[in-house]
């Protein structure tokens, strides 16, 4: 099923779309880590399932659309691909698309990628944009396009306002649904839904929430996110610093808190980055399944 029907549904009965990101094991002698985590990640009733594509952009090596395509025939429940396009030819992103056309894939997130300084990349395609455009070239109606945003700009945006510009940009190309990049304050999610709207950006979008459970994860979620951490957020930090099992309940009440009020406050979607790890996800989706 096309993600944007799955949105149009939920809407009309009044509901969030509840959906959970994972990401190919980093060795293939691994792989069966992944189903097993799907597996038990069945119970939360995922309208969809993201799988992300590693950064590399290397095609042929790439287990993204084999394990989307599994997800979707063992499981039953809808997958989206993440593609990214920094580091691939037009060659390379026709043949992934040809493979996920014939593996039965229908919805496609369309990235740029990370750009790693120092790193040798191919820069045959600039932005998510010209990534779009191709894909709804080559598959036309088949494959539906997502797009990625982010409440408090992209890291390399000049102003939040500049961000919203160009990401009417990708909305042109096709992107009929948004999904964010991770945050832990609602309030700049909720600035940015109406900066967006305000703008013209019409589409659904949905939260990107990822569950901090380990004071390890904080350093390279920020860096790499640049998400600002409102006081209560910076408090649990402090005070379960060096209290691991605390810390680990204090980051799921966090993720329940964040998703009940969103969702109390009409979003349209939940997405969990999940980290492969379906406790914290069920324990999150636990604390709101009154909701969906
Ligand atoms: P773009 O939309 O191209 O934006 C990048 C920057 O360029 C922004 O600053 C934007 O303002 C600017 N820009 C955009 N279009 C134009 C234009 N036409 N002209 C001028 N400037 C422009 N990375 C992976 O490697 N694999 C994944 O699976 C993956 N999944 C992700 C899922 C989500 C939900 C999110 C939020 C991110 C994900 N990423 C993934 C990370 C993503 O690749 C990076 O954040 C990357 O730096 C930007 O990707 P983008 O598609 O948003 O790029």
């Amino acid at each position: 099923m096309k993600i944007p029907e799955i949105f149009e549904e939920k809407k009309k009965a009044g509901k969030p779309v509840f959906s959970l990101e994972v990401f190919p094991p980093k060795r293939k002698s691994n792989m069966n880590s992944i189903y097993d985590a799907v597996d038990k990640l069945q119970v939360t009733k995922p309208d969809f399932i993201s799988v992300t594509y590693g950064a590399g952009g290397n095609i042929a090596d790439n287990s993204t659309c084999d394990i989307a395509a599994n997800i979707k025939k063992q499981y039953g429940i809808e997958t989206l691909a993440h593609l990214t396009c920094i580091n691939s030819t037009r060659e390379d992103v026709s043949v992934m698309i040809e493979r996920f056309k014939e593996t039965g894939i229908e919805n496609v997130m369309a990235l740029r990628g990370d750009i790693v300084p120092g790193e040798d990349i191919k820069r045959e395609f600039e932005h998510a944009n010209e990534l779009a455009i191709q894909v709804q070239r080559k598959a036309n109606d088949d494959l539906e396009i997502l797009g990625a945003c982010y409440p408090e700009g992209h890291i390399e945006s000049e102003s939040l306002d500049a961000d919203i510009q160009n990401l009417k940009y990708k909305i042109g190309a096709g992107a009929r649904v948004l999904i964010t990049q991770l945050f832990f304050d609602n309030a700049k999610f909720y600035e940015f839904i109406a900066k967006a709207r305000a703008f013209g950006i019409r589409v659904p979008v949905s939260a990107g929430i990822m569950p901090v459970v380990k004071a390890s994860q904080i350093e390279k979620t920020v860096e790499l996110s640049g998400a600002s951490q409102p006081a209560e957020f910076a408090e649990m930090i402090a005070r379960y610093a060096n209290d691991p099992e605390g810390f680990y309940e204090a980051g799921i009440d966090y993720a329940v808190k964040q998703c009940r009020d969103l969702i109390n406050n009409g979003v349209e979607g939940i997405h969990i980055y999940t980290m492969n790890d379906p406790k914290v996800a069920i324990r999150v989706w636990e604390g709101i399944k009154d909701l969906l």
